[in-house]
């Protein structure tokens, strides 16, 4: 599968699973943008080995997702310097936990601004430049809380639900355009974002990390193992595919049987 000659902006890609969807396409020969926080240095040289390891051209925005006009501004950023945004992988996210009753009305909105607004605002910008090219791929990194719930997240739960719900909208709106829309709803990846949890309650427990690693996985996922970075990148090649040119609405569940339940 090539896709050489195409352009993927991938938002929150400095780490985690953006990185791995970064790999993924830059592998197959696309152009990249990345975004997303970090070390200045650290983000040259991830910029840099990427270009080196996969012989494509890699850019950098460090547009904050909350704030509209640094997302407009980063898509057009990507079209001024790299050319297009052909895949826009709409995978910046944060997490914050506490019951309903104390859950700050600052993180309530953060959680809202990144995980949800910020992927209408990236589609929204660039759906003007898919349509002119009669090409697109819009991969929306929802998660299995897009589908199901837990307890003390409710930002986060309302936010990917609602990205699983835009995903099917711009996807009815899109059709026939050459452009789909699809979600990707992981369960549990070992990255920051799950890392920062795992020490959370192993401290709650007076236990240590590798101990509730275990329990953590079993109480959701019948397959008690985490998915990669890179098992999550294959599946956003395979949806920016020719082979993948039919599937568009679709939440595509990639969590060792967490919502089968
Ligand atoms: P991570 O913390 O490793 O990476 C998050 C990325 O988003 C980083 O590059 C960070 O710099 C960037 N980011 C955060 N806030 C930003 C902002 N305001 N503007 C720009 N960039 C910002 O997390 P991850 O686990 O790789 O999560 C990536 C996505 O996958 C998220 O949307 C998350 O909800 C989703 N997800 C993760 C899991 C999991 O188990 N890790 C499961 C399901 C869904």
């Amino acid at each position: 599968m090539s896709l050489k000659g195409k352009v993927a902006l991938v938002t929150g890609s400095t780490s985690g699973i953006g990185l791995g969807i970064a790999h993924a396409l830059a592998g197959a020969g696309a152009d990249i943008m990345m975004n997303g926080f970090g070390d200045a240095g650290a983000i040259a040289k991830l910029r840099q080995d990427t270009e080196r390891r996969f012989g494509v051209r890699v850019g950098y925005s460090g547009a904050d997702i909350s704030k509209p006009a640094e997302v407009a501004g980063m898509v057009a950023e990507a079209e001024r310097t790299l050319g297009a945004v052909d895949i826009l992988a709409n995978n910046a996210g944060i997490q914050f936990t506490a019951n309903i009753e104390e859950f700050p009305d600052e993180q309530w909105d953060r959680v809202i601004a990144i995980n949800l607004s910020g992927v209408f605002h990236g589609t929204k910008a660039a759906i003007p430049g898919m349509k002119k090219r009669g090409w697109g791929r819009i991969i929306n990194i929802a998660s299995a809380h897009g589908l199901v719930a837990s307890p003390q997240k409710v930002a986060y739960v309302a936010a990917k639900h609602g990205v699983v719900g835009m995903t099917k909208v711009a996807a009815i709106e899109l059709a026939g355009s050459g452009i789909t829309v699809n979600a990707i709803c992981p369960g549990w990846v070992l990255t920051p974002l799950v890392e920062k949890q795992l020490q959370a309650r192993a401290q709650q427990e007076g236990s240590s990390v590798e101990k509730v690693t275990h329990a953590f996985l079993a109480e959701k996922q019948p397959l008690a193992q985490f998915s990669t970075p890179e098992q999550i990148g294959a599946l956003a090649l395979f949806l920016s595919s020719d082979a993948a040119s039919t599937i568009t609405g679709a939440p595509l569940s990639i969590d060792g049987g967490w919502v089968a339940q």
